[in-house]
């Protein structure tokens, strides 16, 4: 099963870069997967670059609320998280990169408390742990209550402020791979804004690139991810001669706080963990809608929780529902809850007295650039980690709080193999791949075309639609060179490799929802659609492999 999809650039227009410096290895990203690269790399390699499009906290990492996922607790095994996280996958997990991510789980956040991120504790002493959607056991641990990614974000500044061998430079947005004669990494474009002799496009020469550049949730209108998500990882590996895999399986998270029907962007999320505490989901008239849908309840998989409600706003006509937390005490949303809290409060809603307006909205990237289990990606010196990967651990639906732990865990082993199999310098090929950009004005168009037609409720008419209207939008093209313009012909890179993947998976699975074919068809479409691209020219081929959530059928 193999279809071509429509052209887009085969690399981004830029202008030709006006200096050059060199590094080992350049780490692409400055959230939990590549701060925690760097300063394990900075251990075996001369010199460590991390390039950050913005400010060192601005990627998704910051804004995590619920924890990260570990079996730390009493009677918890990585082997019940494994289970619980095949599960979740519905059959598309890779069992070994599962196994991988939960046995080196429990270290690895043992690692990061070491480095200095202070996790919340019981009146024992003992590391709190919470539960949350999917999860058999209590094994989130969490910090400053509902603040885990800012405390760990600032844990990981203070580590690499503390390693002046690691060099950071902000502002500075990778563009392109530059790659040597054999297709192998040789360097990196980037466009440094602000400051500094390095203003403007110039090349970073080096052995390896290691790709921790976040996720996509800018490809819709709404999301909980910051401004800085906006594929560029993957579109640059997929140009690259990299392989993106399960670029369908896009997370809608259940509840974010629905602001009205003209909030773009970036939503505030009401954590999952709110409902681990014990608040529930209710239509308009008060009932408890999740019941009898899943044994779990409000506790069920987000996917299975995103499409109950949505299937409610349908029936209803409603455009959002409802989660009620009133029951919680103020007590414990001041001390769980305190920035979920503060947020509600700001938009006009006090959880502790009234219920908050939820409806989904894109979260998670379970799909991304395709590694093994060492990080490395088809492309020789490329390596991926964190959200923009797609290592296998998440499958067609990520279980809640394994995405801190996958950067945590999959950055430790890139940093333990690469050094080993670092590259020779080589020179930089002349790049033929045929330059290409799509206006900027064009984002919002491409936003809307994704949210209505490849959001969560998906059919095959939707989606052929889809097709064409993206390629309308590739073809306003612009000579304005920028990073607005940039950014979108990486949203549209990636937007019409989701669509085209998502219209040839033709069964609902995970968190991906057909309506025309509501059922898991594992005769046919057990395996993974790989994006492979070729100057521009996007072939999606499907990758059998045998179902693995250990559910007999
Ligand atoms: C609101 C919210 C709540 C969440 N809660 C949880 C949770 O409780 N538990 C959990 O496990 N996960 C949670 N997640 C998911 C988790 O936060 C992310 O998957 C994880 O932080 C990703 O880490 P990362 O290092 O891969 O990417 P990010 O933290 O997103 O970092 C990406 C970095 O790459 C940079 N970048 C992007 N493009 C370029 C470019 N072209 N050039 C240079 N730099 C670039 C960005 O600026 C950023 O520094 C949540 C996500 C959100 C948005």
């Amino acid at each position: 099963m193999a279809a071509s999809v429509r052209r887009v650039p085969g690399r981004l227009t830029a202008p030709e870069p006006g200096w050059t410096t060199r590094a080992d290895v350049v780490i692409v990203g400055s959230g939990i997967a590549g701060l925690t690269a760097a300063l394990r790399l900075r251990e075996h390699v001369d010199k460590v670059l991390v390039v950050t499009k913005d400010v060192l906290a601005a990627g998704s990492t910051q804004w995590a609320q619920g924890g990260i996922a570990a079996a730390l607790g009493p009677g918890d095994t990585p082997g019940q998280h494994e289970v619980d996280t095949l599960v979740a996958g519905a059959g598309a997990c890779d069992p070994d990169a599962v196994r991988v991510l939960v046995n080196e789980g429990p270290d690895a956040v043992r690692e990061l408390i070491a480095l200095g991120a202070n996790f919340d504790h019981d009146e024992q002493g003992d590391i709190s742990l919470t539960r949350e959607g999917g999860h058999h056991r209590d094994r989130i641990a969490h910090a400053g209550g509902d603040a885990t990614g800012a405390e760990v974000q600032r844990a990981l500044n203070a580590a690499v402020a503390a390693a002046p061998d690691i060099e950071v430079v902000q502002h500075a947005l990778a563009v392109d791979l530059l790659l040597d004669a054999e297709g192998g990494v040789a360097g990196v474009t980037l466009h440094v804004i602000g400051e500094g002799v390095r203003d403007g496009v110039g090349a970073v020469h080096c052995r390896a690139v290691v790709l921790a550049s976040g996720g996509l949730g800018q490809v819709f209108q709404q999301t909980t991810n910051p401004s800085v998500s906006t594929g560029d990882g993957m579109a640059l590996a997929l140009r690259a001669g990299a392989t993106l895999r399960d670029l369908e399986f896009v997370q809608f998270h259940p509840t974010v706080m629905y602001l009205g029907p003209h909030s773009l962007g970036q939503q505030p999320l009401i954590s999952e963990a709110v409902r681990g505490e014990g608040a529930f989901l209710v239509d308009f008239e008060g009932n408890r809608f999740m019941q009898g849908v899943h044994e779990l309840a409000d506790l069920a998989p987000r996917d299975v929780v995103a499409k109950a409600i949505t299937r409610r706003m349908h029936e209803t006509g409603h455009p959002h529902m409802w989660l009620d937390g009133r029951h919680l005490g103020a007590e414990l949303w001041e001390r769980r809850f305190p920035t979920i809290l503060a947020t509600t409060r700001s938009h006009g809603v006090d959880p502790v007295t009234e219920l908050i307006p939820v409806a989904p909205a894109c979260h998670y990237a379970s799909g991304g650039v395709r590694t093994d289990i060492d990080g490395r990606c088809d492309v020789p010196g490329l390596y991926a980690t964190g959200e923009v990967a797609c290592s296998g651990v998440h499958g067609a639906n990520r279980l809640a709080s394994n995405s801190l732990l996958e950067g945590l865990v999959f950055s430790r082993r890139i940093a333990q193999v690469l050094p080993g199999e670092l590259r020779p310098w080589s020179e930089p090929a002349p790049d033929r791949r045929t330059p290409g950009l799509v206006s900027g004005g064009m984002r919002s168009e491409l936003q809307e075309v994704m949210t209505s037609r490849v959001g969560v409720l998906r059919t095959a008419d939707g989606l052929a639609e889809a097709a064409v209207l993206l390629d309308k939008i590739g073809a306003v093209q612009t000579e304005v060179v920028g990073v607005e313009a940039w950014e979108t012909t990486n949203l549209l890179t990636i937007s019409t490799a989701l669509a085209e993947a998502a219209a040839l998976r033709e069964e609902t699975r995970g968190s991906h929802w057909r309506e025309d074919f509501p059922e898991r068809d594992d005769e046919r479409l057990a395996g993974h659609f790989d994006a492979t691209m070729d100057d521009g020219a996007t072939t999606l081929t499907f990758a059998p492999a045998p179902a693995s959530d250990g559910v007999a059928r």
